[in-house]
């Protein structure tokens, strides 16, 4: 008789304007995640009266936590039609070729809402938080080494965490080739969130949960394909810049809600309604770093446009749909 194996079915729900994450327990004798279904209609995918939807492993991951295996999950009808919440269906055009490092800045909150550090009113002025040190200057740091360690050991590429300008805000940093960048990403976002649970504390991943002259949260995105890696160019690089310029609008639309909140000309973003690009420019959408010319055109591109909030496989499907 062989073992029972407990599986962790990851899905995205049908909520808008971005979905939320969702997750079952299967503890089965199979050797690998069956397909499984749920009740769609609790979670905006169907109608009460024809409420099954399925879910579809695509990846799996070593669980660090209580299950043995995280599977994430694509949802279908069920009719075994791609469901209509399926962003990653669109993204199966992204090859492995393309690599993705997704830069993912959130805030840790307290059970009001309130971000941690903030519990006695407004702190004092940004300076001394980003990559800072002391209980006075960090907020959290326990459960971002802990979610760090659990993504590592669940095969999740994170390839680095800071505390940001904000207090109480942090970033990691999420790598990946292909499709499955995204689905690591969304995998680290659902660690993130469970492991914060243990600490009694929320996670916040609104592009701008303070008003004022408090940096908001962003998912600065780089990326690069083979060309761009070995055989790249200084028109190839700024060729692909104007490409994503002349779709600006359509790139918004795919970076996340309320992004506008954030991308004001201020702390550190370009404005929303303006498309630029430029080496080293922080204050640019699209910035060339300095990396990249150092080695004489080649290396990767930062899209600083995409909001905290924003689905990866949006993301994705918007870079590659425009420079291929
Ligand atoms: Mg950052």
């Amino acid at each position: 008789m062989s073992e029972t194996k407990i599986y962790e079915y990851v899905w995205l729900d049908g909520f808008q304007p971005e979905p939320s994450i969702r997750s079952k327990i299967k503890a089965t004798e199979d050797d690998v995640p069956p397909e499984w279904s749920f009740d769609g209609s609790s979670t905006q995918q169907a109608e009460g009266g024809s409420s099954d939807c399925l879910l579809l492993p695509v990846q799996t991951y070593d669980c660090p936590l209580f299950s043995d295996y995280l599977v994430m999950c694509q949802v279908q009808t069920g009719e075994h039609e791609t469901h209509p919440s399926n962003t990653r269906a669109a993204a199966e055009i992204v090859a492995d070729e393309w690599w993705f490092g997704f830069e993912q800045e959130y805030f840790f909150t307290n059970k009001d809402g309130s971000p941690l550090g903030w519990e006695d009113g407004t702190p004092r002025p940004q300076g001394d938080y980003y990559c800072g040190v002391g209980s006075e200057n960090v907020q959290g740091r326990e459960i971002s080494e802990a979610h760090l360690e659990a993504c590592l050991d669940a095969g999740i590429q994170l390839t680095g965490t800071n505390a940001e300008v904000a207090l109480g805000q942090w970033e990691y940093q999420c790598f990946g080739h292909g499709l499955k960048a995204a689905d690591d990403l969304w995998m680290s976002r659902y660690l993130l969130y469970k492991i914060a649970e243990d600490f009694g504390v929320g996670v916040n991943i609104h592009p701008k949960p303070k008003t004022g002259d408090w940096n908001g949260s962003g998912m600065h995105t780089n990326f690069s394909n083979e060309e761009m890696r070995s055989k790249g160019s200084e028109e190839l690089f700024k060729s692909m810049c104007e490409k994503l310029g002349e779709v600006h609008q359509e790139g918004i639309s795919s970076y996340g809600s309320d992004n506008d909140m954030r991308l004001t000309g201020l702390h550190e973003t370009q404005s929303i309604d303006t498309f630029s690009y430029g080496v080293s420019d922080r204050g640019a959408s699209i910035r060339i770093p300095i990396y990249t010319i150092e080695h004489d055109w080649n290396g990767y591109l930062e899209d600083r446009r995409p909001a905290s909030n924003a689905d990866p496989y949006k993301i994705i499907a918007h870079i590659v749909g425009t420079l291929t």
